[in-house]
């Protein structure tokens, strides 16, 4: 059997050049996160459009932020006042005919009535995910954000609803990926990130494994597991702590965009892969020299 692929012992002054070379503008621009950071003054707002935005994010960056563009549109700019506290018939009015590939707007209306009656307990999405956090660590706190999402009865919600908001807790198969980047948003306070979230750690957080992010963890030897499920979340995860304990998916954003922009291509190319700064981690380059 091959021996695992390990990244270089320098991984972590590796991914700090990856960091501060990296062109976050462009990519912040291209991320569905861009759209979220314009409410980011009222956290309210920011976390009913963090999850809005979260949910929508199956596809490519630009038809995510499309869709996200076009809720914020039809809620005239306020998602709070003219979806999460409208009367059910004025959520219908104004998402009918909404859809973003298999999302439709029957489930944008009930996720809507499910963060309205969340808050109308008093409570937040940060207070399910915190209380979850404390009793089970962030698997649990997960499990307590789609609890609430999902809603108390299953035959309420419309069909291919409760699907969107998965848990690690239902099983292992699922990487949760929308479901860890909406935490990633809230609780991280270096930009793009909003930092809303006052009571979680960056510590606990975990990586929203993509299939971009997936790939290159899998390629610099964070993972020797060949699927995205819940148990490679934690095994990179892992990884990453070993690289900064207090905010382990401080790389997640660069990583996943190496891939979404073009600058990884995925493949040995001499002219890209030269100047890589993650390179002799690269299992595409073991055992090679770039001259
Ligand atoms: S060496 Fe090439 S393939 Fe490997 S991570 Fe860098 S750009 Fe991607």
């Amino acid at each position: 059997m091959a021996a695992a692929h390990r990244p270089t012992p320098e991984l972590p002054e590796h991914l700090r050049a990856l960091y501060d070379r990296f062109p976050f503008d462009r990519s912040v621009a291209d991320d569905p996160i861009s759209g979220v950071r314009q409410f980011r003054s009222d956290p309210k707002a920011a976390e009913v459009a963090g999850i809005f935005a979260a949910t929508l994010a199956i596809g490519n960056t630009t038809s995510i932020r499309g869709a996200f563009a076009e809720l914020v549109r039809r809620a005239d700019g306020d998602l709070v006042t003219n979806l999460v506290d409208a009367a059910p018939r004025e959520r219908r009015r104004r998402l009918e005919g909404f859809r973003h590939r298999w999302i439709r707007a029957d489930q944008m209306a009930y996720l809507a009535c499910r963060l309205h009656e969340q808050y109308a307990t008093g409570g937040t999405l940060e207070t399910a995910f915190a209380a979850g956090l404390r009793v089970g660590g962030f698997a649990a706190g997960l499990d307590a954000l789609a609890t609430v999402l999902r809603g108390p009865d299953p035959a309420d919600a419309p069909p291919g609803y409760r699907v969107l908001f998965p848990s690690p807790l239902d099983g292992p198969e699922s990487a949760c990926k929308r479901m860890t980047l909406f935490v990633r948003w809230m609780v991280r306070t270096e930009p793009p990130d909003l930092g809303i979230w006052t009571t979680v750690p960056a510590s606990e957080l975990r990586i929203p494994l993509d299939q971009h992010t997936y790939w290159i963890a899998y390629h610099l030897g964070l993972t020797s597991r060949r699927t995205r499920s819940w148990r490679t979340v934690e095994e990179v995860t892992a990884a990453l702590q070993l690289v900064d304990a207090l905010d382990p998916v401080k790389y997640d954003f660069v990583l996943c965009h190496t891939g979404i922009s073009g600058d990884c291509p995925k493949h040995r190319d001499l002219a890209v892969c030269g100047p890589c700064v993650v390179r002799p981690d690269c299992r595409l380059w073991r055992g090679r020299r770039a001259a």
